[in-house]
Parts: C-alpha cells; sequence; structure tokens
C-alpha cells in the first residue's frame, strides 16, 4: 500500500470543506485498484467562519481526515509548507478547497508519475471568468518574471501537483521565509510532466486575491527569484554618466561659439527632478531586497499551530 497526502489550505472556506471531501471520494475506485490510500490534511489559515468546525466534523467520521489550524492567517504559502511538513505520504499533491483543482484528474496524473516523472503539475491555458485587466497583468508578470530569473516559472501554472516524496523533501529543505512557490518549484527541478486544462471557476464563495494582494504577491516574486532590479540602478547611472558627458561638451562648444547668455534655469529644475526621482527609485527597489533579507535574518516561524487533528 502506497499513501497520498492531500494537502488542501483553506481561508474562510466553510461551504466547500464537505464538497471538496465529496468530490475527492468519487476516485476511489481508482485507488483502490491502483493500491493507494489517503490522508487529507485541511490546512485552516486562521479561518474566521466554520472551516475548522466543518473539518473536524468529517474527521469524527473518517479518520483520514485531519485538521491543522493556525493561529491566525499566514497565507496560502504557508498552508502548503504546514502541509508538506506534516504529510507522511509517499506522495503529496496540494489542492484548493474550491474545486478550482479538479479532483478527476488525479488518475492521469498518476499515470505519468508511473511513467517516469517525479512531479506532475498543472497550469490553466485560459483565464475564463478572470477581469480582463487581471489577465493582462498576470501575463506582463509572467513575461517579465521570463525574462529577469533564471528559474522557470510557468504562465497560468496552477499550485495544484503531485510529487513524490524526494520532490516534497526538496521543497521542505527550502526553509526561506518569503515563500513563492510557483518559484520553488521550479527551482527544485526534477522531472516535471505539465498537463494543461482550461479555467474552472470557484464552485462557492469568493476568491482571496484582490488586485492589490496580486501586486504585492508579484513583486514578493520578482524580489524572491531575481536580483536583476537591483542592477537598475548601476545601469541608470552609466546612461546618465554618459548623457552628462555629451551634455557638458554640448555646453563647452555653444559657450565658445556664442558666448554665455545666463538662462537655462527651467532645464536645470527638470534635471534635478529627473535624476532625484530615478535616485529615489533605486533607493526603493535596494529597500525591497532589505525588507526581504531583514524578515529572512528574523527566522521567525513561517506558522503557528493552535490545534492539531
Ligand atoms: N487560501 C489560504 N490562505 C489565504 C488565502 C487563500 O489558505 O490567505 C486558500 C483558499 O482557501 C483556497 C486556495 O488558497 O483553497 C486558493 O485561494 P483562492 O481560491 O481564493 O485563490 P484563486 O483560486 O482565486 O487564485
Ligand atoms: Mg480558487
Amino acid at each position: 500500500m502506497r499513501l497520498l497526502s492531500v494537502i488542501v489550505p483553506c481561508y474562510n472556506e466553510q461551504d466547500n470543506i464537505e464538497y471538496f471531501y465529496q468530490e475527492f471520494l468519487n476516485n476511489q475506485d481508482f485507488f483502490q485498484t491502483e493500491g493507494i490510500t489517503f490522508e487529507i490534511l485541511y490546512i485552516d489559515d486562521g479561518s474566521k467562519d466554520k472551516t475548522a468546525e466543518e473539518v473536524r466534523k468529517l474527521h469524527e467520521a473518517d479518520e483520514r481526515v485531519h485538521l491543522i489550524s493556525f493561529s491566525r492567517n499566514f497565507g496560502k504559502e504557508a498552508a502548503i509548507y504546514a502541509g508538506l511538513q506534516k504529510s507522511g505520504g509517499d506522495y503529496a499533491v496540494v489542492m484548493d478547497v474550491d474545486l478550482q483543482d479538479p479532483p478527476s484528474l488525479l488518475p492521469e496524473m498518476f499515470s505519468w508519475l508511473e511513467q517516469g516523472y517525479d512531479c506532475v503539475a498543472t497550469r490553466r491555458v485560459t483565464r475564463k471568468g478572470e477581469p480582463p485587466i487581471r489577465s493582462f497583468f498576470a501575463r506582463r508578470f509572467y513575461k517579465l518574471m521570463k525574462k529577469i530569473s533564471k528559474t522557470e516559472i510557468m504562465d497560468g501554472a496552477r499550485d495544484y501537483r503531485l510529487m513524490t516524496r524526494q520532490v516534497v523533501d526538496a521543497i521542505l529543505a527550502m526553509e526561506e521565509y518569503n515563500r513563492f512557490s510557483k518559484g520553488i518549484f521550479g527551482w527544485v527541478g526534477f522531472e516535471t510532466k505539465w498537463l494543461e486544462y482550461e479555467n474552472i471557476e470557484r464552485t462557492r464563495g469568493e476568491t482571496k486575491w484582490s488586485f492589490w494582494k496580486l501586486l504585492v504577491y508579484s513583486l514578493d516574486g520578482i524580489t524572491a527569484f531575481s536580483t536583476v532590479p537591483l542592477s537598475f540602478a548601476a545601469v541608470m547611472g552609466v546612461l546618465f554618466c554618459a548623457l552628462a558627458v555629451a551634455l557638458i561638451v554640448f555646453i563647452i562648444v555653444r559657450t565658445l561659439l556664442f558666448g554665455d547668455p545666463v538662462s537655462g534655469w527651467p532645464s536645470l529644475v527638470c534635471i534635478i527632478s529627473l535624476i532625484s526621482g530615478v535616485q529615489l527609485f533605486c533607493m526603493g527597489i535596494m529597500g525591497q531586497y532589505l525588507a526581504k533579507t531583514y524578515m529572512e535574518v528574523k527566522k521567525r516561524p513561517i506558522y503557528l499551530i493552535k490545534e492539531e487533528l
């Protein structure tokens, strides 16, 4: 018998807990014929509704269901990390509780593992049902990441992934505080099979991601997996030096030819504001990396558990 750990981060998802469980059980026949047992780890990420209560109910009826409750909301990344740490399976899979990651895909995912892959990942090829402006910025983000990061970060990749123990252990070895899973999965490597599917809209409840949260998350992703922005200051410095040299030559020549009428303070103001703007911007970029480094150095725990069943 092989054990599959199913990791399900939940934040205010009381209506989805039971529904997810039922949908997951639709695969029971497949698991039986393949000789796979499973454990479902619901990670309650500091929910304010009856999420934990719903899981407790399931746990009483079925001992394969487990609850890990955080002391507050630590974010989905922390929930995934906690789930992987607590998982005891030969395989682990991360799934959203809103059924945007269809459990019906699991048999196909397992068939790829059997063919020798270490990891089966999913990506959505459409962004149906998403606000167009969000899709637009998401696409830009992935394009930019492709250019500035050595780590492969797939456009439209979901966190829905089936992994062998070896991959799970590799991910756990990355103990960083600023966790950006899409990057971490790519960074650890291993043979990954990508399955594609059309976007599925969430069954119940609402998405936890506002545009602002996504923007901040994407900046986290950039600072976590690229240091290219840090060289921006150096590049701008060289450009401005070149520009300054050209201007000096121009002014000397002009003064020699035409004399020096006292003028030019508006252009001076423009130049000073432009350059101080660029300087502050570069300092802001450095500040971002410094802030991330500061948080890393503190070595705070990634999550805190309040209750465990
Ligand atoms: N989630 C979480 N902690 C959070 C936000 C979200 O554990 O702070 C969970 C959420 O319950 C869901 C999954 O992460 O199971 C994905 O969230 P959501 O569906 O809101 O994101 P989307 O699918 O819209 O990207
Ligand atoms: Mg969702």
